[in-house]
């Protein structure tokens, strides 16, 4: 783009006008975790936890400018014109027990509805979050050694940076692999060190009890994330169509309760794309979330199975927010479209 063009193009985004095409109708939040503040030492797995006092002002900071907390099976109604107010649409991906604990008693006090996006294997204790193990054992060894595929790994722990460093390293290298091969690497490294595998699941999930709970309130609406919360870039059709229906079955036989939405797991581009959306026509999904970053507007009636969302973490200040709802994000620094899909 040469300079001239560039101006232009700055202008616009600030324009009224041009602000008001990209705004839109409003905005589906995503979320992971609520904790309360800890001064406890810890590692890159923050980026997935906001404190209550976080989640306070957020709720706020929607009410100040009059929005409609809406829940997802109210979406239709508001795309199709028929209220005039914006709303916005609060979920939680993954099924962590603090969303109970901690989210509820903020989302009841103000009477917000919200979703919360189970993967099954959390409330079945089946899953290993060992990207919180990985957490505790770095910050705690101060060497890390390991045999895997006849290769020697080691690595010196003897500083925070160190710690920080490894578990990047480590995070990228266990994600660099898929199901039992990803679970050989996991088990290697952590049985060496003792620590039981499935015991952050236990932990940090909530269990089936919890999540009849929650459901029983109007306000919070359960929805599927797959089984085994797999990248779907990496399955087979037949693969990601039984991980999604297969999560419906089970929650709909433990809940009593139709099933209707759905959010991909990680939902980049990466793991995302046409031939992802186009299989949830497949099945009997009537919305699913991403991780596009994108305004919900009225066109999304034709794109159900790729609704953007805006994601919310500990760095997210009111001036990102500012800049998101206005479409400034979108526009000026995000993929320049005006309707996010895939
Ligand atoms: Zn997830």
């Amino acid at each position: 783009m040469d300079t001239t063009k560039g101006k232009i193009f700055i202008k616009n985004a600030l324009s009224p006008f041009f602000r008001g095409l990209y705004q839109g109708l409003g905005q589906i939040v995503v979320l992971h975790r609520v904790i309360p503040k800890s001064s406890n030492e810890r590692l890159r797995n923050t980026g997935i936890e906001i404190t209550e006092e976080h989640l306070e002002e957020l709720i706020i900071y929607f009410k100040k400018r009059n929005y409609d907390f809406i829940s997802l099976d109210d979406l239709p109604d508001y795309l199709q014109g028929k209220m005039k107010r914006k709303f916005v649409i609060f979920t939680l991906d993954d099924g962590y027990v603090d969303n109970l604990t901690h989210a509820y008693p903020i989302f009841k006090k103000h009477n917000v509805p919200f979703t919360i996006y189970v993967t099954t294997n959390f409330p079945d204790k089946k899953a290993v979050l060992w990207w919180y193990l990985l957490e505790d054992l770095l910050l705690k060894e101060q060497r890390l050694t390991f045999n895997f595929k006849e290769e020697n790994f080691n690595f010196n722990l003897q500083s925070y940076t160190d710690k920080e460093e490894t578990f990047n390293y480590l995070r990228h290298f266990i994600i660099s692999y898929e199901g039992a091969e990803q679970l050989n690497l996991i088990d290697t490294i952590f049985s060496k060190y003792s620590m039981p595998l499935y015991e952050k699941v236990e932990d940090l999930a909530l269990n089936w009890n919890q999540i009849i709970q929650l459901n029983s309130d109007p306000l919070v609406t359960i929805a599927a994330h797959t089984v085994n919360h797999p990248s779907f870039k990496a399955i087979s059709d037949s693969q990601l169509l039984q991980e999604v229906n297969q999560s419906v079955k089970i929650l709909e036989s433990r809940l009593n309760t139709p099933i209707e939405h759905f959010a991909y797991p990680f939902g980049s581009p990466v793991e995302v794309g046409g031939r992802e959306v186009e299989l949830m026509y497949k099945t009997k999904i009537k919305t699913s979330t991403t991780g596009r970053k994108g305004n919900i507007m009225a066109e999304h009636q034709n794109h159900m199975h790729a609704l953007p969302r805006l994601y919310v973490g500990p760095q997210t200040t009111e001036r990102y927010l500012n800049d998101f709802i206005s479409g400034k994000i979108s526009f000026v620094s995000g993929s320049k479209q005006r309707i996010v899909t895939v």
